[in-house]
């Protein structure tokens, strides 16, 4: 019981690794498949935002050296039409002027501001090729703007730096735009946390997080990066409920495989530790089929066949006798079957010394002296002859020749008959077989359905039975349905039959009555005495 529970348990956890497995991998590989495109994607999304930092910059550039192309001095009507055609020309350009001394001077929007008292601080960076760089400049226009602005030999733009960050994105995902060398970010859009950018500038944008992705693209020609955020769409992060209903499905799948499985694996595998289990615990009985001699009609002895009754259906022993074979099982099933048949005929067969049971044996049985030694055994005591207890093999158990051949003698020595079971299925010449010396001849009930038939197999029947007799060996003729049958078999010289048109298998108490009822049935004149029956065991 214990072993079945774990084999369903098994099947089912195997069943369900076999479903959740591909679901789970799949979900790994999918989730891993977004991650890789949420990266590519925002990857190629900055550097496009690159693409403008660079553009706007380059514009900044370009504007200052336009507003020096024009010679004379600094806010006259020349310098101050050149600075306007630079703001018109330069689109992220918003204003350009003049300055000088920590003031503004001038400009075209500005006017002339030399009295103002307009301060210019000193710049937040200079670089090396003498521009000067104001990150976040107060507009003097307004009093909330703050300007990137650029200066050089007097003159200065100004850039909205927003004009860095404005890209046209219908997801909207944050961006900043960062100076390399100082570290400072001078433009987020709206919904960018500067220190947050800043600091994921520094990690190359590896940083940790469930929710976002970062990733940061850096100028090639200018010291300046770009860093941008967007949101993770993970398969299985956003959507738990999903990879609930995945998983739900996955446990039903897989305990349905697995209970298919366990049946399967009851059905075929586990057959044979059924039919282990059951010979351990003696669960297979033994009937007995009378062989009956064709002369009177009297119950010369019988055959002991097994029989095995699971979830109240019989199996044929056919099928389990083969599985046994094949599955080392023959050995304790042959003895089971012997002790069983003496207990349940010994009595019979010690007060009929005429009276004998066969025994069906498996090639396994017939290779070493085993089950010799312990028919020997058994028998001791019993008041049983050896000659009582009668061996059939068939013809697939000569085969291994040379390790049988002397266990056929030695069975033949301590008085055990040998059969040879249905014969003419095989493909044993009887002269081959006789050289193991055997006793009687079955003849498979295939021939016997063949008798007085027109058919071509009706002949090897006669055939078979005229070999026999010029072997001196005795026939046992199996399967005999009729008495027309049994007629044919008897002028034919055939000694015993067996078959349903007798009797069929049955238990020890039913043999008990149907061997009365016989003895009583037949004619007074036949020969022999009949047997007592009093002493069967039921
Ligand atoms: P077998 O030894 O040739 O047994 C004769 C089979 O023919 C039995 O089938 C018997 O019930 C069946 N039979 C007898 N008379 C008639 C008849 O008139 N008509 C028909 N249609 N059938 C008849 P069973 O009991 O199903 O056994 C089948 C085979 O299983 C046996 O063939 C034997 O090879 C094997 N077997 C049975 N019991 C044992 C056993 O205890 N040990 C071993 N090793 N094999 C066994
Ligand atoms: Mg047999
Ligand atoms: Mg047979």
């Amino acid at each position: 019981m214990l072993r079945r529970i774990t084999l369903i348990s098994a099947s089912i956890a195997l069943g369900c690794l076999a479903t959740i497995g591909p679901v789970l991998t799949s979900l790994y590989f999918a989730n891993r498949d977004v991650e890789n495109r949420d990266r590519a994607d925002i990857q190629e999304f900055a550097d496009k935002a690159m693409l403008r930092a660079e553009l706007v910059t380059y514009q900044a550039f370009a504007a200052l050296s336009d507003l020096e192309q024009q010679p004379g001095a600094a806010c006259s009507p020349a310098n101050l039409e050149q600075a306007a055609r630079v703001i018109y020309n330069y689109r992220y350009v918003q204003d350009a002027g003049a300055y000088a001394e920590g003031k503004y001077l001038c400009s075209p929007l500005l006017g002339d501001v030399h009295d103002k008292d307009l301060t210019l601080p000193p710049p937040d960076y200079r670089t090396n090729d003498g521009f000067l760089i104001w990150f976040r400049q107060k507009s003097p226009l307004s009093d909330v703007r703050k300007d990137l602005q650029i200066g050089r030999n007097g003159h200065y733009v100004s850039m909205d730096p927003e004009a860095y960050v404005d890209l046209i994105d219908p997801a909207r995902r944050p961006i900043a735009a960062i100076q390399t060398t100082t570290g400072t970010v001078f433009a987020v859009s709206a919904g960018a946390d500067p220190n947050e950018m800043f600091n994921a500038w520094k990690h190359a944008g590896d940083v940790k997080s469930d929710e976002w992705n970062y990733a940061v693209a850096r100028s090639s020609t200018r010291h300046i990066a770009v860093v941008v955020k967007s949101p993770r769409s993970s398969v299985v992060g956003d959507r738990p409920k999903l990879l609930a209903a995945w998983l739900s499905v996955g446990v039903i799948a897989g305990a349905l495989l697995g209970w298919l499985a366990y049946r399967r694996v009851t059905r075929q595998l586990s057959f044979a530790s059924t039919l282990e289990w059951a010979i351990s615990r003696r669960k297979l009985d033994v009937v007995f089929q009378p062989i009956v001699r064709l002369a009177d009609n009297e119950c010369a002895g019988v055959e002991a066949l097994v029989r095995w009754t699971l979830h109240e259906q019989a199996i044929s022993p056919e099928v389990f006798v083969r599985v046994a074979e094949e599955s080392h099982l023959i050995q304790p099933l042959t003895d089971l079957v012997l002790d069983k048949t003496i207990a349940q005929l010994g009595r019979l067969l010690a007060a009929n010394p005429a009276f004998y049971v066969s025994i069906n044996v498996s090639s396994e049985d017939l290779r070493t002296f085993r089950f010799l030694n312990l028919l020997t055994k058994s028998l001791q005591g019993t008041g049983i002859a050896p000659r009582q207890m009668r061996i059939e093999a068939t013809e697939r158990s000569f085969m291994n020749a040379d390790a049988t051949r002397g266990v056929i003698a030695a069975f033949r020595a301590a008085g055990h008959p040998i059969y040879i079971d249905d014969f003419g299925t095989g493909y044993s010449s009887l002269s081959y077989l006789q050289t193991f010396e055997i006793d009687v001849l079955k003849i498979d009930k295939s021939f016997v359905d063949t008798i007085a038939q027109d058919t071509a197999s009706s002949v090897v029947a006669p055939h078979i039975i005229g070999m026999a007799h010029e072997l001196g060996l005795e026939i046992v003729a199996e399967g005999v349905e009729s008495e027309f049958q049994a007629q044919w078999l008897r002028t034919k010289g055939v000694q015993y039959a067996q078959g349903w048109y007798y009797a069929k298998a049955m238990s020890a108490g039913d043999l008990a009555r149907w061997l009365g009822k016989n003895r009583a049935a037949r004619t007074p004149d036949s020969i022999g005495g009949g047997i007592a029956t009093g002493s069967i065991e039921t």
